[in-house]
């Protein structure tokens, strides 16, 4: 279990309450053990009426200093180790898929995109501050959505030209009721050799097994903190216990890494780095901390993204034996600087969007639930697969349409401080 306490406070009394009177304060909202009272979503508004705001100083959520060394999933592992490519060349049935010239996703300035993500839906069971707008998001209607057969009729075309992994994404694409079936037709391309999946891990655990004999080779579950109130705080909804309870299942499963993706913000979750490092010590998690970006909608400021430099400074004074490493499978274009720990069975890595962008080796292009392709996640361009397809296109002109929007990419994305004044999707449409 992860065991663990937290404490709620506005910022006032939090210096006050550091020590042994701490429960007598009035503010102090409320203490969180697995045992004790829990928060419900209610128990927020006191302290932090004003604001639901990720970073605002009041309330001020932070952990309290004990139980690292609790923080622990003992797992029992299964022998199968899922992941690799043999696996899922195994599964294959048939839909074998005529090669094209790899040179259509290829840009001009030399970068040729193996990795294709798909965002199966715009929809949501939660609503995370930094990625939902707090005024909710314009839904695409039902029938500007791709169609199964759609996303498969894409999927087979930019594997025949060259992709090799496909990372199904949202919205929450759980909430997909096809996500078994798209599978199960994405591991019949000849040359496609992963098949994964970001989920907040709400409903993953009922559905992963399926999952993966269907052919789902990599999962990320995004967590962003330990603490089951805070859970709610950050994600407007309860659940803090289901998504523990599918990163359990993916482990137990024998998905290895499961990689567990936590966004970090000031003042909100960086009290929790150590923790989520724990996580790593008997279990094979790779834990991933994603710089903060600015999304549409999501009031991102530069002094809540917490570097990848400030985090790494925290963990190496703790663990002084953290040290680059490839993860099993790992290629050159992977985004996040990979790490080990001396006795850690799992790893750490970080995600630089913000401050060491990695546009020189980006490999990844995206299609979103509506159909639109987006070449680069911070640019504006987008190109309409399905317009292309409704109109007739055959699968020659829909990929000279993608080819010509892969040789327009830019060379690099904006700034950090330029990148929060572009006028972007939010996160939940474009699909993380
Ligand atoms: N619903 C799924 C989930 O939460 O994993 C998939 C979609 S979500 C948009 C994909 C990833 O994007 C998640 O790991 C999420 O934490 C990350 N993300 C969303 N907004 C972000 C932001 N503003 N900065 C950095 N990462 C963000
Ligand atoms: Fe939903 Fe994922 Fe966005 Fe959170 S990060 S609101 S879980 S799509």
């Amino acid at each position: 279990m992860f065991a663990h306490g937290v404490f709620l406070a506005c910022g006032r009394h939090r210096a006050a309450n550091r020590g042994a009177s701490r429960t007598a304060c009035a503010r102090w909202r409320a203490a969180v053990f697995p045992s004790g009272p829990r928060l419900g979503a209610t128990d927020f508004s006191d302290a932090s009426a004003a604001s639901t705001e990720v970073g605002k100083a009041s309330p001020r959520v932070f952990a309290k200093e004990s139980p690292r060394a609790s923080l622990t999933v003992t797992i029992p592992r299964t022998a199968v180790t899922v992941g690799a490519v043999e696996q899922i060349a195994a599964l294959r049935v048939s839909e074998s898929t005529p090669g094209l010239p790899k040179a259509l996703l290829t840009d001009t300035h030399g970068r040729h995109h193996s990795y294709l993500r798909i965002s199966l839906t715009e929809k949501c069971n939660l609503r995370c501050l930094y990625c939902m707008p707090e005024e909710g998001i314009d839904l695409t209607a039902n029938d500007k959505l791709m169609t199964t057969d759609e996303v498969i009729r894409v999927a087979k075309l930019f594997v025949a030209a060259g992709v090799t992994k496909i990372r199904l994404t949202g919205g929450e694409p759980t909430v997909r009721r096809d996500l078994g079936d798209i599978v199960k037709r994405l591991r019949a391309l000849d040359g496609l050799q992963t098949i994964a999946i970001t989920t907040n891990g709400i409903t993953l655990h009922k559905k992963l097994e399926e999952l993966r004999n269907n052919g789902l080779t990599h999962v990320n579950i995004s967590l962003d903190t330990l603490v089951p109130a805070k859970f709610e705080f950050l994600t407007r909804r309860k659940g803090h216990d289901r998504v523990l309870r599918s990163i359990k299942a993916a482990c137990a499963l024998g998905f290895d890494p499961v990689k567990v993706n936590v966004v970090l913000m000031r003042g909100v979750n960086d009290d929790e780095i150590l923790d989520f490092v724990e996580m790593t010590r008997h279990d094979p998690i790779n834990v991933r901390f994603i710089e903060y970006m600015p999304f549409d909608g999501n009031k991102w400021e530069t002094k809540k993204v917490v570097s990848y430099a400030e985090a790494f400074a925290l963990i190496e004074e703790k663990h002084p034996s953290i040290r680059r490493a490839l993860l099993p499978g790992e290629d050159k274009s992977e985004v996040g600087k990979n790490f080990k720990i001396d006795n850690h069975t799992g790893s750490v890595s970080f995600v630089t969007s913000m401050t060491h962008n990695f546009c020189g080796s980006c490999n990844r292009l995206r299609v979103m639930a509506d159909g639109n392709l987006k070449v680069c996640l911070f640019g504006q361009a987008e190109t309409s697969l399905r317009d292309a397809m409704r109109a007739g296109a055959d699968d020659e002109a829909l990929m000279e349409t993608v080819s010509a929007a892969v040789k327009r990419k830019a060379a690099a994305h904006a700034g950090m401080h330029d990148l929060k004044n572009l006028k972007n999707r939010s996160m939940i449409k474009i699909g993380g």
